[in-house]
């Protein structure tokens, strides 16, 4: 038994995460895995119902849960006073050190390339030091109003991490390979000590194929040439921005899924955010809060050494994999006319 929250979130989160979790328990149905799902109020709804955007009693219950699937965050629409960042604190609280986002490319939705299967990895925890990731403080300060003055965190413990998340991703992709990405000429003892924690985790899968890119010269192929990439693995900043570009190759935000993971719980999240110009509409495009929902099964069972969750991840990528390729029930921005939940109904007749 897996037990999942459901963090709605803001505008369109209200719309897309229903569908996801439908389509989940569709999966999970098909394959016999029980789940004990946790619906639990956060943003707007928090603060309406218990005065806050990240009430306590959803922090407390998080901490029992194996993952959760969390819809996007519309700060703007918050009362001064109250909480405005809810997901930095949510991945330092919950040690989710790595965000990992996959890009892949469909042969009948209009992107740069075509043929593209990448997964990224990212390390969210150290870094460029500012508030988000500090303990407290920020890595930046202003000594006088004409120099500022920031720095970078990169830890062994934190690179190892990150690396042998990637190493262990690989080894379930038939391609097999990562790479790493840095600028370790340069960088030479932050970038180093990176480099360093991902060749020594490689010795230890020898079943996968390791390689280096800089990242100057990777964000050139990324454009012209992305397709032999598999999974790559980057430093925060790095992949902060390689992370948009990959998306931006091959359709955009309604189609860039997410996990945030940590050593055992891991958050399913879309790249997007809550789109309050198009919330309210049932417009809005599930598939990245699908896809991410069948990446948290499919790390929690690899994670948890089950085979149900990974089968159902497995139903749930071969059904939008048919719902995209028969393009009947394709939400506006994919070129359709589908609803929200005409897409997510789709989605779910696809597992049968
Ligand atoms: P945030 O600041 O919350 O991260 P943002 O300003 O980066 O958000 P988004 O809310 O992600 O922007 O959306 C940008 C635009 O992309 C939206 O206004 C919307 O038109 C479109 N968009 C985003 N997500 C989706 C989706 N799932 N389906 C369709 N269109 C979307």
């Amino acid at each position: 038994m897996l037990k999942i929250g459901i963090l709605e979130g803001d505008d369109i989160g209200l719309e897309v995460v229903p569908e996801a979790v439908k389509v989940m328990k569709a999966a999970a149905a098909k394959v016999g895995l029980a789940v004990d799902w946790r619906p639990l109020p956060i943003g707007r709804r928090g603060h309406e119902t218990h005065g806050h955007t990240m009430p306590p009693v959803t922090v407390a219950t998080l901490k029992e849960v194996d993952g959760w699937v969390q819809g996007p965050i519309g700060h703007n629409a918050y009362p001064r006073g109250d909480a405005t960042f809810i997901n930095p604190p949510l991945r330092k609280m919950f040690d989710l050190f790595a965000s990992v986002k996959p890009v892949k490319s469909y042969a009948n939705i209009a992107s740069i390339h075509k043929n593209v299967d990448i997964v990224f990895l990212r390390e969210v925890t150290e870094g460029m030091q500012s508030s988000s990731v500090t303990h407290a403080g920020t890595g930046e300060f202003r000594p006088n109003d004409d120099i500022t003055i920031g720095h970078r965190v990169i830890t062994r413990k934190g690179s190892n991490r990150v690396a042998r998340a990637a190493f262990e991703i690989a080894r379930n992709r038939p391609r097999r390979r990562v790479t790493a990405v840095h600028k370790e000429p340069v960088y030479r003892l932050a970038c180093g000590m990176f480099a360093e924690e991902c060749r020594k985790v490689a010795t230890e899968y020898p079943d996968v194929k390791f390689d280096e890119v800089l990242v100057d010269g990777f964000a050139m192929k990324l454009v012209m040439a992305p397709q032999p990439f598999d999974v790559v693995v980057t430093t925060n900043q790095f992949g902060d921005i390689l992370t948009d570009e990959g998306a931006g190759l091959v359709g955009g935000l309604g189609l860039a899924p997410g996990l945030c993971i940590g050593e055992r719980q891991a958050m399913a999240q879309a790249t997007h955010g809550s789109a309050p110009d198009i919330a309210g509409r049932n417009i809005a495009n599930p598939y990245a809060m699908i896809m991410s929902g069948a990446m948290l099964f499919q790390w929690l069972g690899r994670n948890r050494g089950m085979s149900a969750p990974v089968e159902a991840a497995a139903l749930i990528e071969r059904a939008m994999d048919r719902v995209i390729a028969e393009a009947t029930s394709l939400t506006a921005d994919l070129g359709g006319t589908a609803s929200t939940s005409g897409m997510g109904d789709a989605v779910v007749a696809a597992i049968g």
